[in-house]
């Protein structure tokens, strides 16, 4: 079997979990924290960054770091994991979608605008499967209408927006350091790894200040153990920190690994037609974190017929794209986004999924993987 996901983890990463071992440094005191959470923010272009134990609640923490008002509204795509939805509803606010684009498969900035009303206070794109949210558009919404972005960066570490905006000097610049915060995951599937982890990156040194007393139980800075809100434990742990500051530390070979692994696919499955593969637009720089197909051809089996003969018939593991958050049984369940269509979404939610990606693939691995997909699809 060839599977969707396999990380890669090297020597360093054993050094420095060794070392947190010997020293008996093993939960969130210790000093790959501190290290970890400096050098992401600094190779993002952020300012401060503050681990968290998953980038579920990287997001919940993040969103409470708005100070919204219950019934407040945060605009963010359709076509995204359910994190997203659930940090603005354990919030009290209310999340507002718009559809994806139909080729980068990220929210369709165009039609932001229409949904920003009297309670909007944010948006929060999206960068899906290594591919940048054009931004440029959000900023300028965001700078009319007094709005916040929280940047959800969980699967495009590495992955790089030219910005064209008019106050800035033209530039690259990467993913999680474009809008007021963002957020990253360090699942066993992302492109930086801690097994669970997340991290939520800032300017702003009070926004910092209430993340880092916000995962760690709200604790007042007089007397220990006495407390004037309730708060969460989301730390991370010194253990999973020494794992993301090993791969940090070598992050610039990963992106590259993961772009070539990107080509390859591209290179071989662009023989097959009717397929959609990932795009890369001319102010984006996409690092691949899962190589999603979308069957275009209407005589092509649905993405579920072609993930079971791929699995069954040929040893090869994939995974579906998201299903719409407006078609989630929970949140339609809570009379959130009745009658509301996303036609992209639905289309690629149904014809969408994608292939083995892990660091470990081989390029054997991704040539046998290929040659599945045209077999299948006969
Ligand atoms: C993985 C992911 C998350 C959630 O991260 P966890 O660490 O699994 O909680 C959030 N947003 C997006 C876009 C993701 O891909």
């Amino acid at each position: 079997m060839i599977p969707v996901n396999q990380p890669l983890l090297e020597a360093r990463e054993l050094e420095y979990v060794t070392d947190c071992i010997r020293s008996g440094w093993i939960s969130s005191a210790g000093s790959y924290l501190e290290r970890f959470e400096q050098q992401w923010a600094n190779y993002c272009g952020r300012e401060f960054g503050i681990a968290v134990s998953n980038g579920t609640s990287a997001l919940q923490a993040a969103v409470a770091s708005l100070g919204l008002e219950t019934g407040d509204e945060i605009i963010l795509p359709s076509f995204t994991i359910i994190s997203c939805a659930a940090a603005i509803l354990h919030s009290g606010a209310r999340p507002v979608l718009v559809d994806c684009d139909p080729e980068t498969w990220c929210m369709d900035t165009n039609e932001v605008e229409a949904r920003i009303g009297a309670r909007t206070r944010a948006i929060m794109p999206v960068h899906i499967y290594g591919h940048p949210v054009d931004m440029d558009p959000l900023l300028a919404l965001a700078a009319k209408h007094g709005l916040q972005i929280v940047e959800d960066a969980a699967e495009a570490h590495g992955a790089e927006y030219f910005t064209r905006r008019a106050d800035e000097s033209a530039q690259w610049k990467r993913c999680g350091g474009l809008g007021d915060l963002s957020t990253f995951s360090f699942y066993a599937n992302k492109l930086i790894t801690t097994g669970e982890g997340g991290m939520v990156l800032t300017d702003d040194p009070e926004r910092a200040a209430f993340l880092r007393s916000y995962r760690d139980l709200v604790a007042s800075k007089g007397r220990r153990f006495e407390h004037h809100e309730l708060g969460y434990n989301l730390r991370m742990t010194n253990l999973q920190a020494a794992l993301g500051l090993a791969q940090t530390e070598r992050f610039e070979d990963i992106v590259a690994r993961k772009r070539r692994m990107g080509a390859r696919y591209t290179e071989r499955l662009s023989e097959i037609g009717g397929l959609r593969l990932p795009t890369q637009r001319s102010w984006a720089r996409n690092i691949y974190w899962m190589y999603g197909i979308v069957l275009e051809d209407p005589d092509f089996p649905d993405a579920e017929q072609l993930g079971a003969r791929l699995h069954d018939q040929h040893g090869v593991e994939t995974r579906p794209f998201f299903l719409g958050m407006h078609e989630q049984p929970v949140l339609k369940g809570r009379g959130l986004f009745r009658d509301e269509r996303y036609p992209a979404t639905e289309w690629i939610s149904r014809r969408g999924l994608y292939l083995p990606s892990g660091l470990a693939l081989t390029d054997a691995q991704i040539d046998d993987v290929c040659v599945a997909v045209r077999a299948a699809l006969r």
